[in-house]
């Protein structure tokens, strides 16, 4: 297909900016436009040019530059621009709302988190009360950052989202169903143009772990995240990137068979990994009363107790066993734990290990990694905020001056 040599260099010029973009903020410490230049093959006077409009749209910044090394003109350092493009995650969960404000530099510019009860809710009076979420963490946010544009609002629900339509087909553990779309008026009543996304709140926590570019990795850049509630979320994330499959259904580990012959589980299915490993079933397993709280659980099983620790056994045995099809599956040997997972990681890890050394058929060769996710209360808020931040660096052209 040919396109008419205007709309080529057009597309062209934003495709520049955008590797120039991501050249700039992708690297581990500050580069000057020689090294962009030398990074991304484009010449000097072009990514010159491209610098100087992102610098004018207040994308990025110029720092103090560093004494030269040779003779002539000192290297100016190019960096995130602080306070300047903001983003906005929300979070439903069953036992609070949330949401989180960064800017392009990843700092935290408001954070708040509320609790209730939103099992069975009424959706609008859900999506109410995060509307006001909204309005609060904004205007906290824009008493440090004056003037800030929004990128955009992610919102995290814990069920199968079809982002492209806005549409949630089921969040069992709210009671919601069928919402085609979600009706996020309340929160565009306070964020002006700014796009609305909703999305997984498993995948976005993923997008919370990936480790900054650069940084002490703490955690490798291929992972799967399993998180639990009620339910089980997890996210499997490729070099940095979600992997999300055809309509971002993937890493439904909950709904694994773990013993075809097993109790009935909400979906329809039995014997699925959720009946087994979820809280609600864990619990219920161990014998304690109704209403007990994972904590609860840690101290029985701390004091001895003997069905709350066979319930965490079968649990992690469970668990281990799923995540080993998923390893011998895909080769990612690397699982971080999060949410109720997260407290129970200790007690967890040894047993699921024990699972993946005894089931991976490349476990003699393989060294696997079993850990609690870095970033914990509050991760599906700041991985939707940086999933719009994303999208300002996937194509900076609508945020230039004049676009
Ligand atoms: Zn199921």
């Amino acid at each position: 297909m040919a396109a008419s040599p205007a709309l080529g260099q057009h597309s062209l010029r934003e495709q520049n900016i955008a590797l120039v973009a991501r050249e700039i903020f992708g690297a581990p410490t500050p580069v000057s436009r020689a090294d962009v230049a030398a990074a991304t093959g484009l010449t000097r006077a072009t990514v010159s040019a491209l610098v100087d409009r992102l610098i004018e749209a207040r994308i990025v910044v110029e720092l103090a530059p560093a004494p030269a090394r040779r003779a002539g003109r000192p290297a100016v350092p190019l960096a995130p621009a602080p306070r300047t493009i903001i983003s906005l995650g929300l979070e439903v969960n069953v036992g609070y709302l949330a949401g989180t404000v960064l800017d392009l530099t990843g700092a935290t510019l408001a954070t708040a988190t509320v609790p209730g009860d939103f099992h069975a809710s009424d959706p609008a009076a859900v999506l109410a009360r995060l509307g006001a979420l909204t309005a609060e963490l904004l205007a906290a946010a824009r008493a440090v950052a004056d003037g800030a544009r929004l990128a955009g609002v992610r919102v995290a629900l814990p069920g199968l989202v079809d982002s492209a339509t806005s549409t949630l087909r089921v969040a069992p553990n709210l009671g919601w169903a069928e919402l085609s779309p979600v009706d996020t008026s309340a929160i565009a009543a306070h964020t002006g143009s700014a796009p609305i996304t909703i999305a997984n709140e498993a995948k976005l926590a993923a997008l919370a772990q990936v480790p900054a570019l650069g940084a002490e990795a703490q955690t490798a850049s291929s992972f799967l995240y399993v998180s639990a509630d009620v339910g089980i979320g997890a996210a499997i994330v490729l070099d940095r990137e979600l992997f999300l499959g055809g309509r971002g259904w993937s890493g439904e580990l909950g709904h694994v068979v773990v013993d075809p012959a097993g109790p009935l589980c909400q979906c329809g299915a039995t014997g699925c990994l959720e009946q087994y490993a979820g809280t609600d079933a864990v619990l219920r397993a161990a014998r304690l009363p109704r209403g007990s709280s994972v904590a609860d659980l840690l101290r029985a099983v701390a004091d001895g107790d003997g069905p709350a620790s066979a319930a965490l056994d079968r649990a992690g045995h469970a668990l281990g066993a799923a995540l080993a099809d998923f390893v011998n599956l895909i080769d990612v040997p690397t699982v971080l734990l999060g949410g109720a997972y997260s407290e129970l990681a200790d007690l967890l890890e040894p047993v699921i290990l024990a699972e993946l050394e005894t089931r991976v058929l490349s476990a003699p060769w393989s060294s696997f990694m079993v850990d609690r996710a870095p970033v914990g209360v509050g991760a599906a808020t700041i991985g939707g905020a940086r999933a719009s931040l994303a999208d300002v660096l996937d194509d900076p052209t609508p945020w230039l001056v004049g676009a």
